[in-house]
C-alpha cells in the first residue's frame, strides 16, 4: 500500500496529530516479533520508573543502578535515563524475552507508543519542543503491513498512554519549558542534581523531604504529608511543582540564594 511505503520510508518526521491515521498491528505473528526491543534506546519518564521498581519490588536507587544508564538530553542539558541494554551483542532490553515483554502491563510510555515517538521527548538534537508525534519508522518493523486502522488518538488510549501523559505532564513541561532557555543560560549541577532525585530516584527524595529541613522550608499540611509518605504519584507531582518554583527563577524563594540557574562563562 502507498501509504504504508512511505510511511515506511519516510526519513524525516512527518509531523502527527491526534487525528493522523494509521495502519498498524503488533502480535507474536509478526516475523519481527520483539525486535524493536532490541538495539533502541528507550528514555524513561519518572511515572515508567514508578511503575517499574514497583513491580519489580526495588527502592529506586536500586532499579536504577541495575536496570538504567543515565543521559544529558543534548537539548536541554537535563539528566535523563534509558533502560540499560543486556550485553549480548544484540543490546536486547533487559526485559525481553523469545515470547515478549516480562513487564508488559507496566512497560514503559515509550514502548507503548511505539510505532510513534513523542517530539518533546526526543533525545536528539534537532527534535522540536512541541507535544508532536512521529513515525518511528524503523525498516524491521512489519506491523505496517497488518490491516488495522488507528488515530493517534485511538493508539494512545488503546496502549494506556493517556493516563501516563497525565502524570508525567508537569514534568513533560518542565522539560519543553527548559528547551526553551538561551542556550548561554545552564542549570547549576546542584539544580540538575535535584531534577534526577525528584524525576528518577523518587525514594530518595522521600528522604530528602521527611529527613531534612526541607519541610520547614516548604511548608505542607499534615494531610498531604501523609500522603506524600507513601503515595510516589503524588510525592512526584509535589516534586515537580516544587522544581519548577526553584529551577526557573533566578533565586531560592525561600533563602533568597542563587541555587538554580548559572550563566556560561563567556
Ligand atoms: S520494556 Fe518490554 S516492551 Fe519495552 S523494550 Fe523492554 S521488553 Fe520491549
Ligand atoms: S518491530 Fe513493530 S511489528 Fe515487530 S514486534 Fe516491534 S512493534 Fe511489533
Amino acid at each position: 500500500m502507498d501509504q504504508n511505503k512511505d510511511q515506511a520510508a519516510a526519513l524525516n518526521p512527518v509531523r502527527l496529530t491526534f487525528s493522523s491515521k494509521f495502519q498498524f498491528k503488533c502480535h507474536p505473528g509478526v516475523s519481527c516479533f520483539t525486535e524493536c526491543c532490541r538495539g533502541t534506546q528507550i528514555i524513561l519518564t519518572p511515572y515508567d520508573v514508578i511503575r517499574l521498581k514497583t513491580r519489580l519490588d526495588l527502592p529506586s536507587d536500586q532499579f536504577l543502578a541495575i536496570y538504567t544508564e543515565p543521559h544529558i538530553l543534548e537539548k536541554t542539558d537535563l539528566p535523563v535515563v534509558t533502560l540499560k541494554h543486556l550485553d549480548d551483542g544484540k543490546e536486547s532490553c533487559p526485559f525481553v524475552r523469545e515470547d515478549g515483554c516480562i513487564l508488559y502491563e507496566d512497560r514503559p510510555t515509550a514502548c507503548r507508543y511505539y510505532p510513534l515517538g513523542v517530539a518533546s521527548l526526543q533525545h536528539k538534537e534537532g527534535a522540536d519542543d512541541d507535544g508532536f508525534f512521529f513515525f518511528v519508522n524503523e525498516p524491521h518493523c512489519k506491523g505496517f503491513d497488518e490491516k488495522c486502522q488507528w488515530t493517534v488518538a485511538d493508539w494512545r488510549k488503546d496502549q494506556g498512554v493517556d493516563l501516563r501523559d497525565e502524570v508525567n505532564a508537569e514534568w513533560t513541561d518542565l522539560v519543553v519549558h527548559k528547551k526553551s532557555f538561551p542556550p548561554n543560560i545552564k542549570l547549576t549541577p546542584k539544580a540538575k542534581e535535584m531534577f534526577f532525585l525528584v524525576s528518577y530516584n523518587i525514594d530518595e527524595f522521600r528522604r530528602f523531604v521527611f529527613d531534612s529541613t526541607f519541610l520547614q522550608r516548604m511548608p505542607v499540611d499534615e494531610k498531604a504529608r501523609e500522603e506524600l509518605k507513601t503515595d510516589d504519584v503524588a510525592l512526584l507531582k509535589f516534586g515537580v511543582q516544587w522544581l519548577k518554583s526553584i529551577l526557573f527563577k533566578p533565586k531560592d524563594p525561600v533563602t533568597g540564594q542563587d541555587i538554580a540557574l548559572a550563566e556560561e562563562p563567556k
